[in-house]
C-alpha cells in the first residue's frame, strides 16, 4: 500500500512531528505485522526520528544544524537555501518503523519528524506500506 501525507510548514526551520499522521495511515492499510518506510521526496527537507516528548531536543538539533551548516557562508549553490539542502542531506530522506499489532514501533520517547529546512512550504511524505 503506497499513501502520501501532505504537510504544510510555517516556518523556515521546523521539524513538524508526523507519528500521529504515519498511524493514521497504517491504521487505514489495516496491515497489522509489517514495515512502514517513510520517504520525502525534497531535497531541502528531510526525515528523521527522535525525542518526542522534551521539545527542547528538537530545538537543539536545529541549533546545532545550524552550526554545522550556517544560512551564509560563501556556498557556491547561489539560491539561497544551500545550508537548507546540507542539514537535508545530514538528516537523510527515509525512515522505517516495524509495525506490531497494527501500531508503529517506536522507543517510549521516541516520534517520526518532517524536517523543513526551507519553509514555508508544502510538503508531502511517501509512505510505502508492506
Ligand atoms: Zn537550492
Amino acid at each position: 500500500m503506497n499513501t502520501e501525507i501532505p504537510i504544510k510548514s510555517r516556518s523556515r526551520t521546523e521539524f513538524i512531528n508526523i507519528t500521529g499522521e504515519v498511524q493514521k495511515t497504517v491504521d487505514k492499510s489495516g496491515i497489522k505485522e509489517g514495515i512502514c518506510y517513510m520517504f520525502v521526496p525534497h531535497t531541502t527537507a528531510g526525515i528523521t526520528i527522535n525525542e518526542a516528548a522534551d521539545p527542547d531536543v528538537v530545538s537543539d538539533i536545529q541549533n546545532e544544524l545550524d552550526k554545522m551548516a550556517p544560512y551564509s557562508d560563501h556556498y557556491q549553490h547561489t539560491e539561497g537555501n544551500a545550508d537548507s539542502h546540507i542539514k537535508t542531506s545530514i538528516v537523510g530522506a527515509s525512515e522505517l518503523v516495524f509495525i506490531e499489532n497494527g501500531k508503529l514501533r517506536l522507543g517510549t520517547w521516541q516520534g517520526i519528524f518532517l524536517c523543513e529546512f526551507d519553509g514555508p512550504r508544502n510538503r508531502k511524505v511517501w509512505v510505502k506500506i508492506v
